[in-house]
């Protein structure tokens, strides 16, 4: 692990210095439940090697990008929460309210959400 990754959260809970609630993971992959839920189910769902947000994962990795879109959809059946349907939602900078920077998929549902996102 680099300094860079040392200091970033995310990555600490993929290294398991941190702990979490981990409802699935794969190789490139790893969900758990958000520590400040929004919404009944609210899973994070982050790839195991660090990115800063969505766009850098997608230009870089797209394969794992989409890992983490199906990711999100099987934990969405785990749960529960696919029939009624369910926000997924990457926060992308600062002005957007990302406050950890290593990309993550928000997966939120379990309630009505209403149409507007955030
Ligand atoms: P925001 O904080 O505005 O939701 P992000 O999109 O960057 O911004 O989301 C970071 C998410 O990480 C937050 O929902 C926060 O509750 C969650 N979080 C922070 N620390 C932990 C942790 N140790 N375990 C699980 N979730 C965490």
């Amino acid at each position: 692990m680099s300094a860079a990754q040392a200091e970033c959260l995310f990555c600490r809970i993929v290294a398991g210095q941190i702990p979490a609630k981990v409802v699935h993971e794969s190789e490139n992959v790893l969900a758990f439940r958000d520590i400040n839920p929004q919404a009944p189910t609210h899973v994070l769902v982050i790839p195991k090697e660090h990115h800063p947000h969505a766009a850098a994962l997608a230009a870089a990795r797209p394969e794992v990008t989409a890992e983490l879109v199906a990711a999100a959809g099987a934990i969405a059946e785990q749960e529960g929460i696919s029939e009624a349907g369910y926000r997924l939602l990457f926060n992308t900078g600062e002005q957007a309210g990302q406050t950890v920077f290593h990309a993550h998929l928000h997966v939120l549902g379990g309630e009505w959400l209403g149409g507007l996102v955030g």
